[in-house]
C-alpha cells in the first residue's frame, strides 16, 4: 500500500464534477502495480479514470488527515483501496487527492462521491426521514437538513442527536460561555 505524488500533466480529459471543485480525469499511466524485474521499471495499471478531489484540500491539515485515515483504512482492506496519492493544479495551485472513480449508484446511476455516498439519492433519503427528528427549533432543523442534502462527503453532514443516544455524561469544563460535558454516543 502506497501513495504517490503525481504530476498534474499526467491527467487528461479533465471534466468538472457538477456543483463542486472536483474533477474527473483520465490517467493514462494509471496507478502502480509492482516492480517489473525484467524491464527494471514500475508497471502500472494504465488507462484509469480517477477523481481529483480538491474540495477540502485548501486546508493542508485536513488533506493530510484525510490521506492518513484512507491509508489506515486501506491497509486493513487492500481491495477497498480508494486513494492513489496527491497532485496539484499548477494554474490554481489547488492540491487534489487522487481517488479511484467509484462505482455508480445502483438506484439512480449517478456516480458515488465516496463509497455509498450518493448525492443523487441522499436528499430523498434524508427528507423521507425528516419526520423522525427535531431539535425543537426550526432554524436549527433547516440548517441541519440543508447540510445533509447538499454536502458532498458524509463527514460534512450534520445530524440531530437525541439526548437518549448519549450516556456517561462527565463535566469537563465550566467557563464564561457555558459548561462542557463529555459523553458517550451509543450509535
Ligand atoms: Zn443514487
Amino acid at each position: 500500500m502506497y501513495f504517490e505524488w503525481v504530476d498534474y500533466s499526467k491527467f487528461s480529459l479533465l471534466e468538472k464534477v457538477e456543483h463542486s471543485k472536483n474533477h474527473r480525469a483520465y490517467w493514462e499511466e494509471g496507478p502502480l502495480l509492482g516492480w517489473n524485474t525484467k524491464s527494471n521499471e514500475w508497471t502500472r495499471n494504465g488507462g484509469q479514470w480517477v477523481k481529483l478531489i480538491t474540495n477540502f484540500c485548501g486546508e493542508k491539515y485536513y488533506a493530510s488527515r484525510f490521506l492518513k485515515s484512507e491509508y489506515e483504512a486501506s491497509k486493513s482492506k487492500p481491495s477497498k483501496r480508494l486513494v492513489y496519492g496527491m497532485t496539484r493544479n499548477p494554474v490554481t495551485n489547488d492540491y487534489a487527492v487522487i481517488e479511484r472513480l467509484i462505482d455508480r449508484c445502483p438506484d439512480c446511476h449517478k456516480e458515488w462521491m465516496s463509497l455509498r455516498w450518493c448525492r443523487g439519492c441522499n436528499p430523498k433519503h434524508f427528507e423521507s426521514e425528516r419526520h423522525k427528528w427535531t431539535s425543537g427549533n426550526s432554524e436549527i432543523d433547516d440548517f441541519i437538513l440543508e447540510t445533509q442534502i447538499t454536502v458532498e462527503f458524509s463527514d460534512q453532514a450534520l445530524e440531530w442527536i437525541p439526548e437518549t443516544q448519549l450516556t456517561e455524561f462527565k463535566l469537563i469544563g465550566k467557563g464564561g460561555f457555558g459548561t462542557v460535558f463529555k459523553a458517550k454516543w451509543k450509535e
